[in-house]
């Protein structure tokens, strides 16, 4: 299939031929319509398998499409799309595919970063009236709640890339006070390159009926 087929919108599919993606890797053939469908997920991927826009395409594109033209200016410190990464460096890697994903759009999705090492007070601004998208690593985005610069409780779309990492690296206790703060209905997807006990049973945990996709 091609991504016009796998159902990608026009902005998406104009910003990929830019790009010279031109044909979806497995992983993205296999994700993209699951997750437009609304389907929660479970994928075995590595890096440079092409995970991060499997994730990303069908996100920006519910994002867009459910987003009213009259909630530009948004209330509240609110984020919909909820990306957990493990590290630093892939928080704004991931952050960076995102926007570039979303150059057509017209700055209508907004998408920020937020990760420990640096100081709180750029991030905490750039959080003011929320975020479409925030990508985030644990203990920061917990510091960031406990002030009161971003809430959780209206995330649609919760995604966990390299969950065996961010298990591995002990961010366990910080997950589960994250997890704890998200809705109960909401679409979860998760990518991760080994399946260990801690990260089935995560699955067990978050998951509702996930497709499961293994290359
Ligand atoms: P990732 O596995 O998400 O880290 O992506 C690995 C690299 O592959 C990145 O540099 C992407 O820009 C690139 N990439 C992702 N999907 C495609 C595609 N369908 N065609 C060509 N390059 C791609």
């Amino acid at each position: 299939a091609n991504f016009t087929e796998l159902g990608l919108i026009s902005p998406l599919l104009a910003r990929l031929t830019e790009l010279e993606y031109q044909q979806p890797t497995p992983i993205q053939a296999q994700a993209i319509p699951t997750v437009l469908a609304g389907r929660d997920l479970i994928a075995g991927a590595n890096t440079g398998s092409g995970k991060t826009a499997a994730f990303a395409l069908p996100l920006l594109q519910q994002l867009h499409n459910n987003k009213p033209l009259s909630a530009k200016k948004s209330t509240g410190n609110y984020v919909t799309g909820l990306i957990l990464v493990p590290t630093r460096e892939l928080a704004k890697q991931v952050a960076d595919s995102i926007k570039s994903y979303a150059a057509h759009f017209n700055g209508a999705i907004k998408t920020v970063a937020v990760f420990g090492g640096v100081s709180t007070n750029t991030q905490m601004l750039a959080l003011r009236g929320g975020a479409d998208i925030l990508v985030a690593t644990p203990g920061r985005l917990l510091d960031l709640i406990s002030s009161n610069a971003i809430k959780l409780d209206k995330v649609k779309t919760l995604v966990l890339d390299e969950a065996d990492r961010m298990l591995s690296l002990g961010f366990t206790e910080e997950l589960s006070a994250l997890l704890a703060l998200l809705p109960k209905q909401k679409q979860t997807l998760l990518f991760s390159a080994t399946f260990p006990e801690q990260v089935q049973t995560l699955t067990q945990q978050l998951l509702n009926q996930p497709i499961e996709i293994q290359l």
